[in-house]
């Protein structure tokens, strides 16, 4: 019997992890990444619940629980250095792990790639789908047809425009940006996050495996024309939104002017109606996004292994398949996309006000005797 081929554009955390399954299946992924190699921005993020099963029925578990933060605290820092307040992070039970998305793409990334052939700097320029399968036409590469063709290229999603259009139909900014990239220097303590906050900003330090990485989030409407490709025009934004501050900010805009690889992005998120059109599915956050309070990177996981095993079940009937995935994936994601008001808040109060009142709030809240998972579960990808 032939073997189905799947592209799938887009080599993050959904990506990998969807071709490493497909591959198991019987099915042969392709995957097509944007830019030329893996990045190394990004902040540390969440592997939790069923992420954790499937991670581990990967065989890479034992290397992200390697490469995993130590971090059991947040402690909240005045403008001089004075510590205000500290809060318990994360559950210290092994159910979870926290670790630096750029290590948790790698080790996905090394999971599937003797299983799938991966294409680097290069994209998907048009689809045209007819009865047996899908026409590609790539910005670089010679034209090829694939069976399926899978949109796992992240919230700015290329095959999501191509297949459901413009973005303005089903994106929504909810009114913050993010920015993180590594520092190049050690972190202090291994075990503790700082942040430190100016009305409607913060900034926080994280320990990842003994260097520091350092993530801003800022509140801000949506910033028109910024191409969040445009490294230079994102790190420009990040000087300008933080350059009152005090702290250790003088240090690490010094970073941020220096650095060559800086993750930003605005925090938004993404609802469609439908996640297939025809012979195209989207997954991860092509498909739902609640960016930085979402969990992500544990959908994108558990959701790669669901679309390869409804695939697999149906092999015939793709259109049963992605209703499968989706009747069984959206139930997962439906509950991240609220609660953002409330985290957005705890982490970026939008005025000084707010700030006191959040530190009085959590000095009270960590004198209560049980241990505080900080931050909500809402609030991390
Ligand atoms: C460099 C980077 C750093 C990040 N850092 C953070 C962070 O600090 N905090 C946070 O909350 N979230 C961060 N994210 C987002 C987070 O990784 C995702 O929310 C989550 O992991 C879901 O994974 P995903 O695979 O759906 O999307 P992503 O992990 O975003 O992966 C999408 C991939 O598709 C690629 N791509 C984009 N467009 C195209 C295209 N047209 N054709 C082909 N490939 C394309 C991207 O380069 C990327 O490799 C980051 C994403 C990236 C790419």
């Amino acid at each position: 019997m032939k073997q189905r081929t799947v592209l799938i554009s887009g080599a993050g955390v959904a990506g990998p992890a969807l071709a490493y399954w497909l591959s198991r299946h019987g099915f042969r992924p392709t995957v097509v990444e944007r830019s030329a190699g893996q990045r190394s921005s990004g902040n540390p993020v969440d592997v939790r619940g069923e992420a954790m099963e499937v991670a581990e029925r990967m065989g890479v578990l034992p290397r992200l629980r390697e490469a995993a933060t130590s971090v059991s605290g947040m402690e909240l820092v005045s403008a001089s250095g004075r510590r205000v307040g500290r809060i318990a992070v994360g559950k210290a039970d092994g159910t979870e792990l926290e670790v630096a998305r750029a290590n948790l793409a790698a080790a996905l990334h090394d999971a599937a790639r003797e299983r799938a052939e991966f294409v680097f700097g290069d994209f998907i320029a048009a689809l045209r789908q007819d009865a047996a399968g899908v026409d590609v036409t790539f910005a670089a590469g010679a034209p090829r047809r694939f069976d399926l063709v899978v949109g796992a290229d992240g919230l700015h999603s290329g095959v999501r425009r191509l297949v459901f259009g413009p973005s303005s139909g089903y994106m929504r900014h909810l009114g913050m940006y993010v920015a993180t990239l590594q520092l190049g220097y050690a972190a202090d303590d291994p075990s503790t996050v700082l942040m430190y906050n100016l009305p409607g900003r913060s900034v926080s330090v994280h320990p990842v495996n003994g260097s520091a990485m350092a993530a801003f989030i800022f509140r801000s409407p949506v910033i028109p024309g910024l191409d969040n490709r445009d490294i230079a025009a994102c790190k420009q934004v990040v000087l300008d939104a933080y350059a009152d501050g005090g702290w250790e900010l003088p240090r690490l805009l010094d970073r941020v002017h220096a650095a060559d690889d800086l993750y930003f992005d605005s925090v938004s998120r993404v609802r469609l109606p439908s996640w297939s059109q025809g012979r195209v599915a989207l997954l991860g956050d092509a498909a739902s996004c609640m960016s930085l309070f979402g969990n992500g990177s544990s959908l994108a996981i558990t959701g790669a292994a669901t679309l390869a095993r409804a695939l697999s079940a149906t092999p015939d009937d793709y259109r049963a398949a992605f209703r499968a995935y989706e009747a069984e994936h959206r139930v997962r994601v439906r509950p991240t996309q609220r609660g953002r008001l409330v985290a957005g808040a705890l982490l970026v109060p939008a005025t000084r006000a707010g700030i006191t009142a959040r530190d009085l709030a959590v000095r009270v809240f960590s004198r209560a005797p049980a241990r505080a998972a900080w931050p909500p579960a809402s609030t991390r990808t």
